[in-house]
């Protein structure tokens, strides 16, 4: 593989098993939300990490899954969108889970399209939805005070869900809205190529990292979305409810400004 890497080739397309063995499993662990484009939005599922696997050279492989009729021939229009208003104007159009017929809006996220800071929430809840912006209710004033102790304005961050409806009574999302709704999110994240980004909750995480760790599991350390360095806190409704979370949210989100301030991971 360092040979082909010094030949200038930028990927290894190996089958799974054999980059199982040279990354001794953890393969799906690194980047399984890269297999996004090559399952046209697959692999974003929280449960079923993709086949499909990529980690960007010198660290890893591509590790890619049996090509079906329908890969070859489809192309996920979502992945090509140029710009943040296109992506939201085809949430807007989308009916491919039936959150599209629910909603009263869409709320695809909103900031800064150049952020270095983004924050992932999990879904709209009822004020999203009436007004078609992210975390504008109590949840979203928190998140507003937690920014601001980091020295962010609400406008200097992009910030959006994993899903871009609402799920009807608040319910949790299911997992083929978030697999449905996935290919908008790392869209979002292609283009504006934060910095670091803040995923705020256990399903934000989940869709990120195509993972299924606890919180406890997946705070505390910095992950990778696509090379992007990512910090997991709790979500703002859940401090909420228990407030005692307040202080590790601090930890973790002091992490994150440090980051995009430029310190090492
Ligand atoms: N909770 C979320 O996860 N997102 C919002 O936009 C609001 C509340």
């Amino acid at each position: 593989m360092r040979q082909l890497a010094e030949l200038g080739e930028r990927d290894v397309i190996l089958p799974g098993g054999q980059a199982d063995e040279l990354t001794g499993g953890r393969a799906d662990e690194l980047t399984s939300g890269q297999a996004d484009e090559r399952t046209g939005g697959r692999a974003g599922a929280p449960a079923r990490v993709a086949e499909t696997v990529v980690v960007p050279l010198p660290a890893g492989l591509i590790v890619d899954a049996p090509v079906s009729a329908a890969d070859l021939f489809t192309v996920d229009p979502v992945g090509r969108l140029a710009t943040l208003d296109a992506v939201a104007a085809s949430i807007d159009a989308c009916r491919k889970c039936s959150l599209g017929g629910t909603r009263a809006h869409s709320v695809p996220g909103e900031g800064n399209p150049s952020a270095g800071f983004v924050c992932v929430g999990e879904a709209p809840g009822a004020t999203e939805d009436e007004t078609g912006r992210p975390f504008v209710g109590r949840a979203g004033k928190l998140l507003e005070s937690i920014l601001r102790a980091i020295g962010f304005e609400r406008e200097d961050v992009f910030i959006c869900n994993v899903l871009k409806c609402r799920p009807p009574s608040n319910r949790d999302p299911e997992p083929l809205e978030v697999l449905a709704c996935s290919p908008y999110l790392h869209r979002q994240l292609d283009l504006i190529r934060p910095k670091v980004i803040l995923a705020l909750g256990r399903p934000a995480a989940h869709a990120l990292l195509a993972t299924t760790g606890s919180l406890g599991d997946l705070r505390g350390r910095v992950h990778r979305y696509r090379g992007i360095p990512l910090v997991v806190t709790y979500h703002p409704a859940a401090l909420l409810r228990n407030p005692n979370w307040k202080r590790p949210t601090w930890d973790d989100v002091r992490i994150a400004r440090g980051i995009y301030d430029g310190e090492a991971v």
